[in-house]
C-alpha cells in the first residue's frame, strides 16, 4: 500500500528499530513507548486491521503469534507481557496496517480501557 506508514517502514522508506524479522513478519520498537518494552509486530502483507481477518489470511496472524513468544523471550519478558491490537476509530487505531503491540518490562495496569 503506497501511503501506508508501516508499508513504508517495510520498504525501508522510513527508518525503524528492527527487533525481529522473518518471511511473513516484521517487528520494531514503537516510536512512543508506553512501557519499558513496546514492540510493534506486523504482517508484511497489508491488512487494515484485525477486522479484515478471515480464514484465507489467518496464516498471517498465526505467523505473527508464532513470532511473539520468540520476541518476548529475546526482550527478556520472562514474567509476562500484554499483546494488544486496536481496531478502527473506537479502538483508537492510528495506523491502518494490522499491528500488535507487545508491552512489558513492568507490572502493567490491570485496567484495559
Ligand atoms: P495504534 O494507535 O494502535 O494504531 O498504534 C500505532 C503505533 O504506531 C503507536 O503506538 C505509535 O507510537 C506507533 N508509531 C507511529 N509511527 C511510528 C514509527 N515511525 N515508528 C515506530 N512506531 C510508530
Amino acid at each position: 500500500m503506497e501511503n501506508c506508514l508501516f508499508c513504508k517502514i517495510l520498504r525501508g522508506e522510513i527508518p525503524s528499530s528492527r527487533v525481529y524479522e522473518d518471511e511473513n513478519v516484521y517487528a520494531f520498537r514503537d516510536i512512543n513507548p508506553q512501557a519499558p518494552v513496546h514492540v510493534l509486530i506486523i504482517p508484511k502483507a497489508h491488512l487494515t486491521s484485525a477486522d479484515e481477518i478471515v480464514a484465507d489470511n489467518a496464516a498471517l496472524v498465526a505467523a505473527v503469534f508464532t513470532a511473539i513468544p520468540k520476541i518476548a523471550a529475546a526482550e527478556g519478558l520472562t514474567n509476562g507481557y500484554r499483546v494488544i491490537t486496536n481496531v478502527g476509530e473506537d479502538g483508537a487505531q492510528s495506523v491502518k496496517h494490522l499491528h500488535f503491540h507487545l508491552l512489558g518490562g513492568k507490572k502493567l495496569p490491570e485496567s484495559m480501557a
